[in-house]
C-alpha cells in the first residue's frame, strides 16, 4: 500500500462513521481553534461539555479577547491546565488587534499566535482553511509510529520532523481537514495505546508495526522524570460567614484563587504562625482531611485546616468570600475538596 492507499483507506473508514463530537460540524476557524486547545490534555468526552458553553458565552473572538479573566478562568474550571485558558484570550487580544478579528489562513501566521504550536497550527490550516498541512498530534503520532515500525524514541526533534514528513506525505490536497480529522479518530478510537484494534483496522495488512508483531510496544516514549511530591497544609481560615481565599501568583495555576496554604508545615503552632505573619490572628480548630492532585510533574499532598480568625484583616491578594461567592469564583480542581470542605462549614 503506498501513501494515497493509506490516505484513502483511512478516509473511506473515516466516512463509513465515526464519533459525532461538535467541533466537526463546522468550519470556522475560531470554533476550531476554541475546541483544539480545550482538546489538549484532554479527552473529547469532557471537553464536549464545555464547548458548547464556552462558546455560548463567547461567540467571537471579540467576546473572547474582552472577556474578564476571572471569568473566563471560571468558564474553564475544571479543564484543568490554565495557561491555555490564558494564551487562548491572548491569542484572541492579537487576533483583534493585528489581524482584524480574523484568524490568519496561513500556517506560519497561526504559529505566531500565544498557544498554537505546530500540531494547532497545522489543525486550523487543514480544518478551517482546507491548507493541506500535517496535524501531528500523540495520536498521530502513534499510528504513525506503528504504520511504519518507526522504533526511535519518540520527542525529539529528529523524531519529531520525521513523524511530520511522513505525516504530511499522506495528507490529500483535496480534503487534507477530513483526513485530520480521521487520523485523530483512528489514534483515539482503532489504533489507541493500549491493545490497537488490528483485526479491524483499515490498514492492517499494510501495517508494519502489525506485521512485525511490535505495534503494541510503540511508540517508545522517552523514560518519564519522576514526579516531585510537596506536601501542603491548606488552611480554611473561617470568620463568622466567611473563608480567606488568596490569588495565586506563581505559573502553576496562577490567576486562580486558592486557600492559604503552608509548605512542609503540619505543626497547629506553626500554622498560626504562618498565618500571624500574614497579619491574621487566628485559632487552630482541627484537621478536617486530606486530598491529593497528580499534576503532569508534580503531586500536592494536602491535608486540609479549619482555623477561625478574629476579623476579616485585609491581606495583600486576599479576600473573605461567603460560601456563594466561594461557589462563583475559578477555583483549581486542585482544591475541590477543600472547598467543599470550606462550603459546608460556611452552610
Ligand atoms: Fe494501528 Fe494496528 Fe492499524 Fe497498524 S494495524 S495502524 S497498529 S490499529
Amino acid at each position: 500500500m503506498n501513501g494515497l492507499d493509506f490516505t484513502s483507506a483511512v478516509l473511506a473508514w473515516y466516512d463509513s462513521g465515526h464519533r459525532d463530537l461538535p467541533w466537526r460540524h463546522t468550519k470556522d476557524a475560531y470554533r476550531i481553534w476554541v475546541s483544539e486547545i480545550m482538546l489538549q490534555q484532554t479527552r473529547a468526552e469532557t471537553v464536549v461539555s464545555y464547548y458548547d458553553r464556552f462558546l455560548a458565552k463567547y461567540p467571537t473572538v471579540q467576546d473572547l479577547a474582552a472577556a474578564p479573566e476571572e471569568e473566563l478562568l471560571k468558564q474553564w474550571e475544571g479543564l484543568g491546565y490554565y495557561s491555555r485558558a490564558r494564551s487562548l484570550q491572548k491569542a484572541a487580544k492579537m487576533i483583534v488587534s493585528e489581524f482584524g478579528g480574523q484568524l490568519p489562513a496561513d500556517v506560519k501566521r497561526l504559529r505566531s499566535l500565544p498557544g498554537i504550536g505546530d500540531y494547532t497550527s497545522g489543525a486550523i490550516a487543514s480544518i478551517a482553511f482546507g491548507i493541506p498541512a500535517a496535524a501531528v498530534d500523540g495520536n498521530v503520532e502513534r499510528v504513525i509510529c506503528r504504520y511504519y515500525a518507526i522504533e526511535d524514541t519518540v520527542g525529539t526533534p529528529a523524531a519529531r520532523r520525521m513523524v511530520t514528513e511522513k505525516t504530511q506525505a499522506l495528507v490529500p490536497h483535496d480534503r487534507p481537514g477530513a483526513f485530520a480529522n480521521a487520523m485523530m479518530e483512528m489514534g483515539a478510537t482503532m489504533c489507541t495505546p493500549r491493545n490497537p484494534a488490528c483485526l479491524l483496522c483499515p490498514v492492517r495488512e499494510t501495517c508494519q508495526g502489525f506485521a512485525k508483531g511490535i505495534a503494541a510496544q510503540l511508540p517508545h516514549k522517552p523514560q518519564k522524570k519522576a514526579q516531585r511530591v510537596e506536601n501542603r497544609a491548606v488552611l480554611l481560615v473561617l470568620c463568622r460567614d466567611r473563608v480567606l481565599i488568596t490569588k495565586r501568583k506563581e505559573k502553576l495555576l496562577g490567576g486562580l484563587f486558592v486557600f492559604p496554604d503552608v509548605l512542609e508545615e503540619n505543626d497547629p503552632a506553626k500554622l498560626c504562625a504562618a498565618l500571624e505573619n500574614m497579619g491574621i490572628c487566628a485559632a487552630y480548630d482541627e484537621k478536617i482531611g486530606h486530598a491529593k492532585h497528580v499534576f503532569t510533574h508534580l503531586i500536592w499532598e494536602m491535608d486540609v485546616h479549619a482555623l477561625v480568625a478574629d476579623e476579616t484583616v485585609d491581606v495583600p491578594d486576599g479576600q473573605w468570600v461567603t460560601r456563594d461567592e466561594l461557589q462563583a469564583l475559578p477555583l483549581p480542581t486542585a482544591v475541590k475538596a477543600a472547598r467543599s470542605w470550606a462550603m459546608e462549614r460556611l452552610k
